[in-house]
């Protein structure tokens, strides 16, 4: 039985890399029996955001990531926010101070600063100096009447430190490497290393799996569930997974497409800019310099804004442009593990059925984006065509499209005519045209040349000609509409793009809309002649 737990730092919206963890973490659980407990770390108060840890369990519902024990589920070891537990690590951090495996130190930033330039000049790692006598209370309550910074710092023994990885097997630390780390900072607060070892200890947690940037992190945290009387768990440190690019997945991949959008652009009004984005010129010009990065909301306002798509990263972005949860879990489950199946479109009942820790990859793996897009084609057709209008009518309004107040069944017909569809976005594009008024269709300026235009306006007459045959077409009906539209083609010996081409810059305004025969058949025979007016008016008005 795996008792799992998923530990984000609540500082942003929740990485694709993070989902992955909380993915095995579920998939182990789940396979032995164990629970999966989400637990909420944001002892760190200068880069916690509020609304982070909201959003993040918003994402881990979304993609069906469900924790057993945590925040608004509840469970034994309540509370779930570390913020809330600092008594609990107060009377563990007592409990090292007086077995003497901790001390208090009141450097300044200034102090560490040198220490770390002489360790540098020497080539040597920065190891934290022990004081032969450890300060005393009177000591530590001096300190901080002098308005010193005091933290504590776990005593780290010069033992040689085996850590078992599930996936590297044995990974040897010397003791006498590491340095004294602080366990209590100077505002109270525990540090990540210490409140992470007392939890995963009072909340059962007996397998912790996190990417492997940790890895260096977990000596330290063996030697101090050894002073505590601690159980050790087992570990898994997950292989990093890296951008097509080379580059580790990181959130700042978007900030740089959108920073070399800006940068292009050289008569952009920057300050217009700003405001799309709700910040001052300033960050504008701090972010182009380098100097720090907007969040979420503020680049994803700008990148729409000007009309350029962001690699998505974290996992709202993956909503955003339309990929189902289900494709995006059977995505990640294959980054860095091999189910051994033939087979690899697999759910996530199947992935915990098979699930077996020995099938983690070592090496680091690659998230090859057009994989994923083959993934979420393949999901949109394995979907019931219930669930399938659930996950649509979710999409349209997270992203607050025009469609959002269609009916159930306006939404099921343009799902079915979008068989074959890649995104969920893909047909939130295509259909958009049916909930535009006729006199608002935005005309693409190229469609209309080369569909209309061209040739002397061979498209406009073609619209002029479809025109007599829609009015004195009986039976309206998809069938009807194509076999119209086929016999004008043959007739006319044209392919079927010469007909249906003009026909369809004329109701959508582009050469992208759902199939023709269902969006005429949707749009309706009297909604199609008044947009063929409209077109014919607009474009050739003598
Ligand atoms: N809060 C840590 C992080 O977000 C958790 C690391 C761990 O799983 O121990 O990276």
């Amino acid at each position: 039985m795996a008792q799992t737990r998923f530990a984000p730092s609540p500082t942003g919206y929740l990485h694709v890399g993070g989902a992955r963890i909380a993915l095995f973490d579920l998939i182990w659980a789940r396979k032995t029996g164990g629970k999966f407990t989400l637990r909420i770390e944001d002892t760190d108060q200068t880069r916690n955001s509020p609304t982070a840890a909201q959003q993040v369990m918003a994402d881990l519902r979304w993609l069906g990531l469900q924790w057993d024990f945590g925040p608004e589920v509840g469970g034994p070891s309540e509370p779930y926010y570390q913020s809330q537990r600092r008594d609990i690590y107060d009377k563990y951090i007592r409990q090292l101070i007086e077995q003497g495996r901790a001390y208090y130190c009141f450097d300044t930033s200034e102090e560490l600063e040198v220490m770390r330039q002489r360790a540098t000049a020497e080539k040597k790692n920065f190891l934290y100096v022990r004081p032969a006598k450890f300060p005393t209370a009177a000591d530590v309550e001096k300190a901080r009447a002098e308005g010193r910074p005091v933290v504590a710092r776990f005593c780290l023994s010069n033992d040689e430190i085996i850590v078992n990885d599930i996936i590297r097997g044995e990974v040897k630390f010397a003791g006498s490497d590491l340095s004294d780390f602080i366990i209590q900072k100077s505002d109270g607060f525990p540090t990540y290393h210490f409140a992470c070892v007392v939890d995963d200890e009072l909340m059962g947690v007996d397998c912790v799996i996190r990417g492997q940037e940790h890895l260096m992190n977990t000596p330290g945290h063996v030697m101090l569930q050894k002073a505590l009387g601690f159980r050790t768990p087992i570990y898994a440190h997950l292989p990093v997974t890296m951008n097509q690019s080379g580059g580790k997945m990181s959130k700042r991949d978007r900030a740089k497409v959108l920073k070399e959008a800006i940068k292009a652009k050289p008569e952009l009004d920057l300050g217009k800019l700003a405001t799309i984005g709700g910040i001052a010129e300033a960050d504008i010009k701090s972010f182009l310099k380098g100097d720090s990065t907007p969040d979420t909301p503020e680049v994803n306002a700008m990148a729409e804004f000007l009309g350029i798509e962001l690699p998505e990263v974290n996992v709202v972005d993956f909503f955003r442009s339309g990929y189902l949860p289900e494709a995006l879990i059977n995505f990640i489950a294959l980054l860095g593990y091999n189910p051994g199946f033939e087979k690899e479109i697999l759910t996530i009942d199947e992935l915990i059925a098979s699930f077996d820790p020995a099938r983690f990859n070592k090496t680091n793996s690659l998230f090859d984006r057009k994989k994923l897009l083959a993934f979420n084609t393949e999901h949109i057709k394995l979907l019931s065509e219930e669930k399938l209008l659930s996950r649509y009518k979710d999409f349209l309004k997270g992203t607050n499209s025009i469609a959002a107040n269609a009916d159930d069944k306006m939404l099921l017909r343009i799902l079915k005519a979008s068989a074959g569809a890649r995104t969920l976005a893909e047909i939130e594009h295509k259909s958009r045209f049916i909930f535009t008024a006729g006199d608002k269709i935005a005309y693409d300026q190229k469609d209309v040349e080369k569909v209309l235009l061209k040739n002397n306006g061979e498209g406009l007459a073609m619209l002029a000609e479809l025109k007599k045959h829609f009015a004195a077409l009986e039976t309206i009906s998809e069938q009807a509409i194509e076999t119209m539209l086929r016999a004008i083609a043959e007739e006319k010996h044209l392919g079927l793009g010469k007909v249906a081409q003009p026909l369809r810059v004329a109701i959508s305004g582009t050469t992208i809309s759902l199939p023709i025969f269902e969006s005429v058949d949707i749009l309706g025979i009297e909604e199609t002649l008044k947009r063929i007016d409209g077109t014919i008016l607009k474009f050739n008005p003598n």
